[in-house]
């Protein structure tokens, strides 16, 4: 039997896959079914919850005796809006219930991470930026206890936009936040970077700081779009920069299995990218949001929802990937 073009298809290629034998159907219907993705993907994901299917048991997470060295993983994806620093509070947040010791970093300038942990990113006297940028200034300096116990957090606000283009002239620019975080890697057991939505310098530093990436990715179809583009920067910086690099997981957010879109997209998402793709997806919720305007992750907030269930199913699918 011939290979349906289908099968072609490249993971990341945006145009749908032609259609095979297309009957004739009214304009607006077909249109509709273009922009929903390959035609295998579309009839298993039709009638099945694709993300249901792939749930197996996550191993009990070990209890520690000590803490550190830290594992650092950076949450990283030049699309905005996809859930990083959303999905870096609350995997740190439900880390921390597993009674792990936890730093999050706030890489990117907007301030968002520190926000959403209730601290207000105009009002720092020091910052990611100073420790990154002075000399006399450690990353001990900076640190602030979160309201969630046994985790901290390095804050950052506008000032680290600057620090983007001041960099460029220094040496070993792109290990500049290595060597704020070396000292601080024997008291934690997860560092966590938010990073900003660019594939930048400060991105950079976060890679090579990190020992595997996370790729936060909404269940939508053109959020594959740039994934090839991501992934190519971070073989490039694991060849130059970090042989150690890995990509740890991709997290799908925003997945709404109401919709046979969402459903598509996750489908498709797995065919390219396998076990790579964490099975713990994060559900669309307007409890996120609210989190947001909590000032705390949601595993204190709404510690009863799916969303906080949710990044707890992370967090040990994580510590199961370190093992
Ligand atoms: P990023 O850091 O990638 O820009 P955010 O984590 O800030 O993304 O999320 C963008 C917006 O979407 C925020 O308003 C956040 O509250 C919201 N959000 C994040 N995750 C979800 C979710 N699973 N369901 C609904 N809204 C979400
Ligand atoms: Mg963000």
């Amino acid at each position: 039997m011939a290979r349906e073009p289908a099968d072609e298809a490249l993971p990341f290629d945006d145009e749908p896959a032609p259609e095979v034998a297309p009957e004739p159907a009214p304009r607006k219907r077909r249109s509709r079914r273009k922009a929903e993705g390959s035609t295998e993907s579309r009839t298993r994901a039709a009638s099945v919850d694709p993300a249901k299917e792939r749930v197996r048991p996550i191993p009990e997470p070990v209890n520690l005796r000590g803490h550190g060295p830290a594992r650092v993983l950076a949450l990283c994806n030049q699309k905005g809006g996809v859930g990083k620093t959303t999905s870096t509070i609350n995997l740190g947040a439900a880390l921390a219930e597993l009674g792990r010791r936890v730093l999050l970093v706030d890489f990117d300038p907007q301030g968002a991470l520190s926000v959403g942990l209730g601290v207000y990113p105009h009002q720092l006297d020091l910052t990611v930026y100073n420790a990154l940028m002075e000399r006399r200034t450690t990353g001990e300096d900076v640190l602030l206890k979160t309201g969630v116990s046994g985790m901290d957090l390095l804050p950052s606000n506008i000032d680290l936009s600057a620090a983007e283009v001041q960099l460029v002239g220094e040496v070993a620019r792109e290990q500049a936040l290595a060597r704020v975080l070396g000292p601080l890697l024997p008291r934690y057991d997860y560092v966590l970077i938010d990073c900003q939505p660019s594939l930048g310098l400060l991105t950079i530093n976060a890679l090579t700081a990190a020992h595997g990436v996370i790729v936060p990715l909404e269940c939508e179809f053109f959020s594959l779009r740039g994934v090839a583009l991501l992934l190519d920067t971070i073989e490039k910086v694991k060849e130059r920069l970090n042989p150690e690099l890995k990509v740890e997981g991709i997290l799908a957010t925003m997945y709404d299995a109401r919709t046979l879109h969402a459903r598509e997209v996750f489908s498709r998402v797995v065919d390219a990218f396998g076990d790579t793709v964490f099975q713990t997806v994060i559900a669309r919720t307007v409890r996120f949001p609210e989190t947001t305007v909590a000032g705390e992750p949601i595993t204190s907030w709404a510690p009863q929802s799916p969303g906080a269930a949710a990044y707890r199913d992370l967090a040990r699918e994580v510590l199961a990937r370190a093992d």
